[in-house]
């Protein structure tokens, strides 16, 4: 178990001479809690602190103030020996794999077991080949980074960052040079990982699909705080902060003729209807509305899944009179139907984008 308390960096910027003592803060007073065994997300845009946020974790970048406790232990009070041990039980996944080029497959993800000096010749190859299993990359043990796909690459990073059986495995936007196909397959492989062997993930990305399919828990982070955290399904189904629901929105983009044909009703209410887990493969609706007058027009529909819950969006327009909308309004909301009426913003119509506010 991971706990971040009140931590803040602050980052000297030296431009020449004269200039000394300039700082920029990149971390304000972080709080997090990231439970054991689970995969966490922190997202935000580029340059909002997440890699700074990360890499406090290993203590590649040192807080200029507040604690780190990984089970129970403050890490920022470690001593040499200490910070080397903690390392080994901590595996790191880059964006741009930081392989060797000029040494093999085998040999790269052999590199951390050399490192750390306490196995055998033979312990390491057997190692090196149950790693090379584990991603898949057996075939392809003899070749040099250069002759890899980027998915494979980055397999080889995995593999890599395993090797010393770390309890905690840090991913920096380790997807986001990869198509998305791929990025789903490395996906995959993190999600395998996370149950085969129970150990915790903690990934930054600036993906809000990479957050969706894997992660338990996400934090969001713009400027340097954190501005929403949660179970995913939770702060992504009902984004309360600006720079989330931007993030949102970007998933959700919206024709402007459907806002268009929203504009010629005189009397329809528009509203987004969010249903969740067992509710997604109910007929609520039909039945909602079959007990009112109100005519329901679905402007837009998604049904997916966030991780391992469905979950359904439906855009909708009501019309009818205010007190038979409202009926169907509390109906929904009685069979567990997230109701949010929406309006249609000024800008809207020059971004040619519904904002979904
Ligand atoms: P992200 O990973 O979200 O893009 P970073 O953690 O890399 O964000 O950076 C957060 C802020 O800290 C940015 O304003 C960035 O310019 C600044 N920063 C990051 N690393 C350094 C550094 N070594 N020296 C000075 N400023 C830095
Ligand atoms: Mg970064």
């Amino acid at each position: 178990m991971i706990r971040i308390e009140q931590v803040q960096k602050f980052y000297r910027v030296s431009r020449g001479s004269g200039s000394a003592g300039k700082q920029v803060q990149a971390l304000r007073d972080i709080n997090l809690h990231i439970e054991q065994g689970k995969i966490f997300g922190i997202i935000g845009r580029s340059g909002a602190g997440k890699s700074t946020l990360l890499r406090t974790l290993n203590l590649l970048e040192r807080p200029s103030s507040g604690k780190i406790l990984i089970d129970g232990a403050d890490i920022t009070q470690f001593d040499t020996a200490q910070l080397h041990g903690l390392r080994q039980r901590i595996g790191m996944v880059f964006q741009h794999f930081n392989l060797l080029s000029s040494k093999t497959i085998a040999d790269n993800i052999d590199f951390p077991l050399k490192l750390a000096g306490t196995y055998t010749a033979q312990q390491r190859r057997q190692r090196v080949d149950e790693l090379l299993a584990l991603v898949c990359l057996t075939d392809q043990k003899d070749k040099y980074p250069s002759q890899l796909s980027g998915g494979q690459k980055q397999r080889v990073g995995i593999a890599r960052a395993l090797a010393n059986y770390p309890t905690l495995l840090l991913c920096d936007e380790a997807t986001s040079a990869l198509d998305p196909e791929t990025t789903q397959s490395i996906l995959r492989l993190l999600s395998d990982i996370n149950q085969q062997l129970g150990l915790t993930i903690v990934l930054i990305t600036h993906e809000m699909q990479v957050i969706r399919t894997i992660c338990d828990q996400v934090a969001v982070i713009d400027a340097g705080e954190i501005v929403e955290s949660g179970d995913v399904a939770d702060v992504f189904l009902h984004p309360q902060h600006g720079v989330t629901q931007s993030l949102v929105a970007e998933n959700q983009a919206l024709d402007i003729d459907l806002m268009t044909l929203h504009r010629h009703r005189e009397n329809g209410v528009l509203a987004r209807l969010t249903y969740v887990g067992a509710a997604a493969h109910e007929p609520i609706l039909s039945r909602v509305v079959a007990q009112t007058q109100v005519q329901m027009v679905i402007l837009q529909g998604t049904i997916s899944r966030i991780k391992n819950t469905p979950y359904g969006q439906l855009l909708v327009e009501l019309i009818g009179t205010q007190t038979d909308i409202d009926l169907v309004l509390v109906s929904l909301r009685d069979a567990d139907v997230r109701v949010d009426q929406l309006e249609l913003p000024e800008q809207a119509e020059q971004n040619h984008r519904l904002n979904w506010e």
